[in-house]
């Protein structure tokens, strides 16, 4: 799995659900390595246009949500520095009842056309809603059929990873990236997720309030959690060019 050659530029694919999972999630890690040069590819299952969050107030219906949550979501790509966005065209809310072998293979047809580094998606069964759970089992799924170079990691909430052993893992399985010089970019993309974040009054306090409510670091789980080849700082391998 180790890879040699030099590559000219590392890419990270990020197999999400939801626009703002990418933000919410793990945006200061995404910032971060956008500000690195990394070339980033999301993928977005479905275009949430069965959330219940309508703005505050209410801005959007059943018929305009989907429009204007790509449209948000295009925007926090840019605050990210997130450049390639596809969505696979789901209904919000019914991932899970997707064919599970047809998912799987438009989603190893994207790795293969990508060839990423790094593949970040969630962990299927600590996803916490049924189109998390359901886009982790398929990505990891076709990551693994495919026996391929590069690394996948599951996305995490919040700090819960600093206590790995709740969850059956340990500290050696545990990322932790440091974003605390990349939250101006977190916080413009949850700025940029109007519908979602308006009635979160935080979000919208004055920028230094705001960024308080973040945490410094976010945590990812090693997909591979035999391999002694990853790092507990960084997601790429330290031997990539
Ligand atoms: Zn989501």
């Amino acid at each position: 799995m180790n890879i040699t050659q030099h590559t000219p530029s590392k890419k990270l694919l990020a197999v999400f659900a939801h626009p703002d999972d990418e933000s919410f999630i793990c945006g200061g890690t995404l910032a971060k390595y956008a500000s690195e040069q990394v070339d980033i590819t999301l993928v977005s299952a479905t275009r949430g246009e069965m959330g219940r969050r309508m703005g505050n107030p209410p801005y959007l219906n059943r018929e305009t949500m989907a429009d204007a949550r790509e449209m948000e979501l295009r925007n926090a790509c840019d605050s990210l520095g997130i450049r390639q966005l596809q969505f696979l065209d789901i209904r919000d809310k019914t991932v899970e009842f997707v064919d599970e072998n047809s998912l799987t293979a438009r989603i190893t047809a994207i790795i293969q056309e990508i060839d990423p580094d790094v593949v970040l998606t969630f962990h299927e069964k600590l996803g916490g809603h049924p189109d998390h759970c359901a886009i982790g089992k398929a990505t990891t799924a076709a990551f693994q059929k495919l026996d391929r170079r590069g690394a996948l990691y599951f996305i995490t909430f919040g700090d819960a990873m600093e206590r790995p052993e709740r969850y059956g893992y340990s500290r050696k399985d545990v990322v932790k990236i440091d974003v605390h010089a990349h939250l101006d970019a977190k916080l413009a993309a949850f700025r940029d997720h109007r519908c979602q974040t308006e009635i979160d009054e935080w979000v919208w306090l004055p920028d230094q309030e705001a960024k308080a409510r973040f945490g410094k670091y976010e945590y990812f789980l090693k997909a591979d959690r035999a391999s002694s080849t990853l790092n507990h700082d960084d997601l790429f391998i330290s031997t990539l060019g």
